[in-house]
């Protein structure tokens, strides 16, 4: 396993292996995960020696930035990352009066295949470590000198399609011996994998799960989301129930306004049914149109419209606000740019 990933019990035995007295591992894991090293170079309080062994074993993944956009409007600031292996990875760097927010990718790719999604179009390459995706959120702290206090895993992938390197990844970024972000202020969002939601439930973590809804029948859904063919809404409510009654924690529903497709007084009424019973916010989102699809946003007064029916019926619902607007802001843009076969798309960047 790489080092980086490695719990600090984990670290421990592995540092014994090496013969070396256990208080090293604290240190190592110092390094690591609190000051932000970037190579052994830096961990000057090891014996030589010692980090001389690591670096043979122990290669440290590291990130290489390739690109950087700021928005001149908000700050926004968008990063584009090549991982060991050459591909590349964005993250999104957001800075909100109650603090800065990070947007990472869980994945290389998706294989999702929601018909509105730009980070689907070309399939899935791989899944991101834990430490791959601890990485974006080391190297953005460094690039922008300030702290990170909230993450959302809303980047391109589906994170509970890379499970387990998600739950290891959230365990070490809350852990108090590293960046000890509140598990209050880390959101995960699924397009909805029913038994992954059931067992991510069964952690019982404080952590906030987003599901991308964006449909209140079947039908409508299945036109938008493939994996709506493997589960049906009222198994995918009764999972989202579930994780409500473990967790305590509730869940918001993310629903991208298409025109024409989910947008009616009908289809709020339809949704308001779905939300009620679990308390759930919901999050609209006007669908960014990609060149692919011929998806087209829902106009101002019908997403106003549909906003107001919600609330009349009592949900709590916000209208996502677009940050970056004049960079590249949306997801998988910036690195469709950088892909030579691939043309520039507008995701879903938002808050
Ligand atoms: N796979 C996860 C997380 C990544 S997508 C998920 O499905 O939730 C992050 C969010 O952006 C999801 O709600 C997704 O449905 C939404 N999204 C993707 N493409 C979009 C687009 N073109 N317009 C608006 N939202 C989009």
């Amino acid at each position: 396993m790489d080092i980086k990933s490695m719990t600090l019990e984990e670290l421990k035995t592995a540092v014994a292996e090496e013969g070396e007295k256990p208080f090293r591992a604290a240190q190592l894991y110092d390094w690591m995960h609190r000051k932000l090293a970037e190579d052994y170079g830096q961990m000057t309080n090891l014996p030589a020696a010692f980090r001389k062994k690591l670096m043979e074993k122990y290669p440290l993944t590291a990130l290489k930035q390739v690109d950087m956009q700021q928005s001149g409007i908000d700050g926004t600031r968008k990063f584009l990352f090549a991982l060991s292996d050459g591909n590349l990875v964005e993250s999104v760097w957001m800075k909100y009066r109650h603090g800065n927010s990070v947007c990472i990718s869980s994945q290389v790719g998706c294989k999702m295949g929601c018909r509105f999604c730009a980070s689907t179009l070309d399939g899935w390459e791989r899944n991101l470590l834990p430490s791959e995706m601890l990485d974006q959120i080391y190297s953005i702290t460094r690039a922008t000198g300030e702290r990170v206090s909230n993450v959302v895993v809303m980047g391109t992938g589906e994170p509970l399609d890379n499970y387990d390197n998600l739950l290891r990844f959230i365990r070490l970024l809350t852990d108090e011996n590293g960046l000890h972000i509140s598990q209050r202020n880390v959101t995960v969002s699924t397009c909805g994998l029913v038994p992954q939601i059931r067992r991510l439930a069964d952690e019982h973590l404080a952590i906030t799960l987003a599901l991308s809804l964006h449909a209140a029948t079947d039908e409508k859904r299945r036109e938008l989301m493939p994996v709506a063919f493997s589960w049906q809404l009222d198994e995918l409510m009764e999972a989202c129930a579930y994780y409500f009654e473990q967790t305590g924690r509730r869940m918001t529903f993310e629903y991208a306004l298409v025109g024409g497709v989910n947008d009616t007084i009908e289809d709020a009424q339809k949704l308001t049914a779905l939300a009620k019973p679990l308390s759930a916010h919901i999050n609209l989102i006007p669908v960014n149109p990609i060149k692919e699809r011929d998806y087209r946003q829902s106009g101002r007064s019908q997403i106003e419209a549909f906003k107001n029916k919600l609330e009349k019926n009592g949900i709590n619902v916000t209208i996502r606000r677009e940050m970056g607007r004049d960079i590249d802001g949306a997801c998988g843009q910036l690195r469709r740019r950088h892909i030579p076969h691939i043309s520039e798309e507008r995701c879903g960047l938002t808050e």
